[in-house]
């Protein structure tokens, strides 16, 4: 029988998804009960679904990895090409940003700064209050992070930088121990890994369904009134985030990885497409596993090295964003940013993104944490809420369009072959 693609069937899912989501808004019901709470429902569960498996997945595929690399330098090397390309795709990412939005200069409407133009009722106090007693130096707290007193409740706190410690730690001595008690541990960890591999695929049958779901939710919520007096900022967001994923990640694919970047998208569909919905790089973290080591054929050894570190550390399209969105506000405050100023906000949007947590609206505490080291007010954070939710979805599409590349140019410098070739399961 003739089967659609999943792609195909989760890219008609979203579009439906508008439709539908448009066109019952939050009020219409049917039978007293309202469209928007079953999106919610079935989104939610879907979500949890995904979510269900990052702990055991995370862990089975870090610890399967590294015993992978086994007892020699390996590691080391792959750890330091990892931060490498994670530092310099973020920085070229927010650089491009600050472009965009110098060119575009979104803030200001026919010479006018835009925020007496769109006026701030926004309440944004909830955010503001989360920021406070956080600094610039707030990427400190990513040490901690790693260090977690609990494992346990690293676990169930879905804290994965501690998660990650451990699993390395522990992968690092299981392989270095007696092989006699070794190896039962490595069977244990490998059975695990494609266990829940299996329940990733499955729960992927369900995305056409769970995607619909998140998709229809924030069209109704959202709509797009909100977008129009915004859309000046939303495009130069887009408009950045296009040329990071368009032009300069497929040129370090094409020239470090020397493998074709067209490929690349393709096999990526499933994982990006699930970034865009869910607004969670964390959520997607599963089905980017899934679709880097089965769809573009990259090693378990990097991938399981690479991906969960990036989905925690790794956010281009954040880093972009903070930078595009500090800026903005200031452009519609009227403020004049020295380039000593513009400097310290790059810089702090670069290491504000590593701190930042993969799921949905992340960022705006970081913005607010940057507004506050630049002397920026805080509350103008109110200018962007209205669009913010729209913006995550494709600025999480692009940190997890980074990751996945990062996991084929560090497999391929590590000398893999069989990369998004004709026989990987594109
Ligand atoms: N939603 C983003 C992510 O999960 C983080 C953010 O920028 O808010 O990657």
């Amino acid at each position: 029988m003739f089967k659609l693609k999943l792609h195909w069937q989760i890219l008609i899912a979203m579009v439906l998804a508008v439709i539908f989501g448009y066109a019952t808004g939050t009020e219409a019901s049917i039978g007293g009960v309202t469209f928007y709470s079953m999106y919610s429902f079935v989104g939610g569960l879907f979500l949890s679904a995904l979510k269900m498996l990052i702990v055991p997945l995370i862990m089975a595929s870090i610890i399967t990895g590294v015993a992978g690399i086994g007892t020699g330098e390996g590691f080391g090397r792959l750890g330091s090409k990892t931060v490498i390309y994670y530092f310099i795709t973020s920085l070229l990412a927010i650089l491009t940003g600050l472009f965009f939005v110098n060119l575009v200069v979104p803030g200001v409407v026919d010479g006018v700064p835009a925020g007496s133009l769109m006026g701030l009722e926004a309440d944004v106090s909830d955010i503001v209050k989360n920021a406070q007693g956080r600094g610039a130096g707030d990427f400190v707290t990513v040490f901690e992070r790693m260090l977690p007193a609990n494992i346990i409740k690293a676990a169930a706190d879905g804290q994965m930088l501690g998660i990650i410690t451990f699993s390395l730690l522990f992968a690092y001595y299981m392989v270095r121990i007696p092989a006699r008690y070794g190896s039962v541990m490595t069977n244990f960890w490998q059975a695990l890994m494609l266990i829940m591999l299996e329940i990733t695929e499955l729960v992927m049958k369900f995305a056409p369904i769970g995607v619909f779901a998140l998709v229809a939710k924030v069209v109704a919520s959202t709509g797009y009134d909100a977008v129009i007096p915004l859309a000046s900022f939303t495009g130069t967001v887009f408009l950045a985030l296009l040329f990071h994923s368009v032009i300069t990640l497929p040129l370090l694919l094409a020239f470090v990885g020397r493998v074709n970047p067209l490929r690349h998208y393709q096999a990526m569909m499933p994982a990006l497409m699930m970034a865009f919905s869910t607004s969670s790089s964390a959520a997607t973290l599963p089905v980017t596993l899934d679709s880097v080591e089965r769809r573009a054929g990259v090693s378990n050894k990097v991938s399981s090295f690479v991906l969960p570190l990036g989905a925690t550390i790794n956010m281009d399209g954040t880093a972009l964003y903070e930078c595009v969105a500090v800026i903005f506000i200031a452009q519609a405050y009227g403020i004049d940013l020295s380039m000593g100023l513009q400097f310290l906000i790059v810089t702090t949007a670069l290491f504000t993104s590593i701190g930042v947590a993969g799921v949905p609206a992340a960022s705006l505490v970081a913005i607010v944490v940057i507004l506050a080291a630049a002397g920026l007010p805080a509350e103008g954070i109110g200018l962007i809420l209205a669009v913010d939710r729209i913006l995550d979805m494709l600025r999480t599409t692009v940190n997890v369009f980074s990751d996945s590349s990062g996991a084929v140019i560090i497999a391929r410098t590590e000398g893999e072959v069989d990369i998004l070739t004709d026989s990987n399961v594109v």
